[in-house]
């Protein structure tokens, strides 16, 4: 059983994850792609999605749930290939992704090459008809472009966080983001989590 509040978690860089899944919570959700997991409600609403829109063959995964010591992986070997600036920018500090509570994804048109740390998901076509229908399944854009000063995190236009409904649909309706959201009204639950112990990003 999750923690009521499990799907609107704020993680970020003052608010480290506080619930990561269990491996029996975590669900494959893409055909194509069964080792890329995510949180089972998280999984079945995207599944359902792209099921709507009948795009497993045109929408990837690139990432979903990572450990702990996978994040502090991808935040070593990005700091090592392009550097400490490049890493701050785009990868979450290791304990305070998104990714670790298996309630993020990020989504690729499917081409032949494909980027890791920054996958391309345009605006058009598909991505946008995903776009506008991800909040009635539960899903938001996490780190939208003008949000900066608030996320502190750059605009992430293929990352995306299931909170669930109606959460995701209130969100988008008032172009709020997640903190913004939860500061707004006393009575949902803010996750405040110890500060992380060492390291920043911005
Ligand atoms: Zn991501």
């Amino acid at each position: 059983m999750n923690p009521p509040s499990f799907y609107l978690q704020l993680v970020n860089p003052e608010h480290p994850v506080l619930w990561r899944p269990s491996e029996n919570q975590l669900c494959a959700f893409h055909p194509g792609f069964p080792h890329i997991l995510l949180e089972a409600c998280a999984a079945r609403s995207l599944a359902a999605l792209l099921e709507e829109l009948d795009a497993f063959g045109e929408i990837v995964p690139v990432s979903g749930y990572r450990p702990r010591a996978m994040q502090q992986e991808i935040w070593d070997d990005t700091v090592q290939k392009q550097g400490l600036d490049y890493a701050r920018q785009y990868v979450a500090i290791p304990g305070c992704s998104e990714h670790e509570t298996g309630l993020a994804i990020d989504l690729a048109a499917n081409r032949p090459e494909i980027d890791f740390i920054c996958p391309e998901f345009p605006w058009d076509g598909i991505y946008g008809r995903f776009r506008r229908m991800a909040p009635e399944y539960g899903w938001i854009l996490r780190y939208p472009a003008g949000k900066e000063a608030i996320t502190r995190i750059s605009s992430e236009p293929w990352h995306f966080r299931y909170v669930g409904t109606p959460h995701a649909r209130i969100l988008s309706e008032q172009g709020l983001v997640l903190e913004e959201y939860l500061a707004g009204d006393p009575g949902l639950p803010l996750w405040n989590g110890p500060r992380p112990a060492a390291g920043r990003r911005s």
